[in-house]
């Protein structure tokens, strides 16, 4: 199958070298063409720009930071939209809101090509080992119609529900994931200061209920004082606005994520948004005058 796949950054690249290896015909475009560099050194063709990307495609696929960049790659000036056929399809892995992919699906079934959300979870290991989970939503056939490539992606590959479904699933894992984020950060810096060590706190929580993905991040994390970027800050905070937007919106009441938004906030006014996500903790480090590792 032709597939065109835009934004190979820290996670798209593996996506996209996954598909490659599966044995399809791979175009490539990123503003930033040296992010592409080891795709088209194992045979993927290089487009010029996101229009061209979807003439050479029977589908296409974008993993882009933010909401308004999926808009411009795809409704922009010589975006996708523009050059793809009738009876194509479209699916983005970014992490956005329904009513974005809602917008550009407008765009997209005017010209006969079906538009699904299909955000990804499981880091950028889970991109490279090709673990993620896919939460779909739109056209139940393009999804089975696709699965097979969705299935070189992720081996959690789901459906959702109608067009959005997938970016509200995405939407709620990370508001989880990142609020934990934050409460980790009170809870160890106040058990370290009562005097337990950092690592005795993770072993006995690890065997608890308080046990979670977020604080299994620590020991090759904030205990090595280790923030080299997955998942950046600035995509934290970018996520858990999604979520307290979409609360608005729908006034639904989410004191608690507010306030773990602004921690987000706090770590991005410190400079500290291309950092990992998980350098949100610094902000409490700060706070309490206590590090979150383990005495040497
Ligand atoms: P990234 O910034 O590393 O990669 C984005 C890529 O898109 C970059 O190579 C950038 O040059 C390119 N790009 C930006 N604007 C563009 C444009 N207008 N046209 C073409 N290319 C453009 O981000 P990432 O960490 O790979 O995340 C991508 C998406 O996946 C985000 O929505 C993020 O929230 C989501 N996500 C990330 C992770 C993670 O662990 N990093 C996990 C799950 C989901």
């Amino acid at each position: 199958m032709k597939v065109g796949f835009i934004g190979v950054g820290f996670m798209g690249r593996h996506m996209a070298r996954n598909i490659l290896k599966g044995g399809h015909d791979l175009t490539v475009f990123d503003i930033n063409k040296d992010a592409a560099e080891e795709l088209l050194s194992l045979g993927a063709t290089w487009a010029a720009s996101p229009r061209a990307a979807a003439q050479a495609s029977e589908v296409v696929f974008t993993s882009l930071p933010r909401p308004q960049d999926v808009e411009e790659v795809t409704t922009g000036e010589g975006g996708l939209m523009s050059g793809m056929s009738s009876g194509t399809a479209y699916f983005d892995l970014s992490t956005t809101d329904p009513s974005t992919i809602k917008r550009i699906a407008e765009a997209g079934n005017a010209r006969g090509v079906q538009v699904l959300d299909a955000p990804v979870s499981g880091g950028t290991g889970g991109a490279e080992a090709a673990t993620l989970c896919v939460m779909v939503g739109g056209d139940k056939d393009t999804y089975d119609k696709f699965k097979p490539v969705l299935d070189l992606i992720g081996d959690k590959a789901m459906y959702c529900g109608g067009l959005g479904s997938g970016a509200v699933s995405k939407i709620v894992n990370n508001l989880i994931g990142l609020s934990v984020g934050v409460l980790l950060s009170e809870a160890f810096t106040m058990g370290i200061k009562a005097g337990v060590d950092a690592q005795t706190l993770f072993e006995a929580v690890s065997g608890s209920s308080g046990n979670t993905t977020s604080m299994r991040s620590f020991p090759n994390g904030i205990f090595q004082r280790n923030f080299d970027p997955g998942f950046q800050v600035d995509l934290a905070a970018k996520d858990v606005g999604l979520a307290t937007q979409l609360g608005r919106d729908l006034r639904v009441p989410m004191e608690m994520s507010n306030i773990a938004q602004q921690r987000y906030i706090d770590a991005q006014n410190k400079g500290w948004g291309r950092l990992a996500a998980g350098a949100v903790a610094r902000v409490q480090e700060e706070r309490s005058g206590v590090e979150i590792k383990p005495n040497e």
